[in-house]
């Protein structure tokens, strides 16, 4: 028998049992910051510099599809933020809804890097690991639209890139999804108002599924793909 053979063996199932059982492994998430009832301070928006922390009517918000995770919100203030440990972050857009049954068992994902800096792109990537091995779930990735019911994609929508984005759109076939993964790709991020890319896929497609993070961890990624083949419950956004 090999070594690998006997390797493998040795070492038993190393995949994720998520979404089956609750993964709770340490480090893998980053969390994200979290705003609690008595915190009610100015300084945390000011340090904040994206305006992922900001004040409507008198209350004190946390936006998470700004958020680049610069930490600044739990280190430089007086009064630190706390951060969420979990990484189920998903949220359909308002009107989008997930795969009927009959399209949900297995889908396929064209990923399109529309200008990110490679943390999103290469967090994606990880789902292909043995740890994630997303194929388990019936999620596949393809290097062509044509063959793709979901269209990942990662980065702020550049310039250059955003011709070849709307070619990927439009050559897909219907039933067909967009997700957004990455602060980029949901707000422009720290691009956003810039003259070199959009502000976030929504500036130029119908997105229905957005993940926030700066990157979103794998399994944040995969919880969106498992709510769009309608497998798991998710909340809804308002836009
Ligand atoms: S981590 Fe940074 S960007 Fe996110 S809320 Fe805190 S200060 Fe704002
Ligand atoms: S969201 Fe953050 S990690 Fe992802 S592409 Fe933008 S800057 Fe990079």
């Amino acid at each position: 028998m090999s070594y690998w053979v006997k390797k493998g063996l040795k070492t038993g199932v190393v995949s994720t049992r998520y979404p089956k059982q609750e993964e709770t492994a340490s480090g893998i998430t980053p969390g994200l910051p979290q705003i609690t009832d008595n915190i009610n301070s100015d300084d945390l928006i000011s340090v904040c510099p994206t305006r992922a922390i900001h004040k409507t009517d008198e209350k004190l918000l946390l936006e998470s599809s700004l958020c680049i995770h610069c930490y600044r919100c739990s280190r430089d203030t007086k009064e630190p933020l706390s951060w969420s440990e979990g990484f189920e972050w998903a949220s359909f857009e308002k009107n989008s809804t997930p795969f009927s049954s009959t399209f949900g068992h297995s889908l396929h994902i064209c990923v399109v890097d529309s200008g990110d800096c490679g943390a999103c792109l290469n967090e994606t990537k990880l789902l292909n690991s043995p740890l994630y091995n997303m194929h388990r779930l019936g999620f596949f990735i393809t290097p062509s639209p044509r063959k793709a019911d979901v269209l990942l994609v990662v980065g702020a929508v550049t310039q250059q890139m955003k011709g070849a984005l709307l070619k990927a759109y439009e050559a897909m076939p219907t039933p067909k999804k967009v997700m957004a993964v990455g602060t980029c790709a949901l707000s422009g991020g720290v691009f956003e108002g810039g003259f070199i890319a959009e502000n976030g896929v929504s500036s130029i497609l119908p997105v229905d599924i957005t993940v926030p993070g700066c990157p979103p961890p794998p399994l944040a990624i995969l919880h969106g793909l498992l709510s769009l083949a309608g497998r798991k419950n998710i909340k809804r956004g308002t836009k």
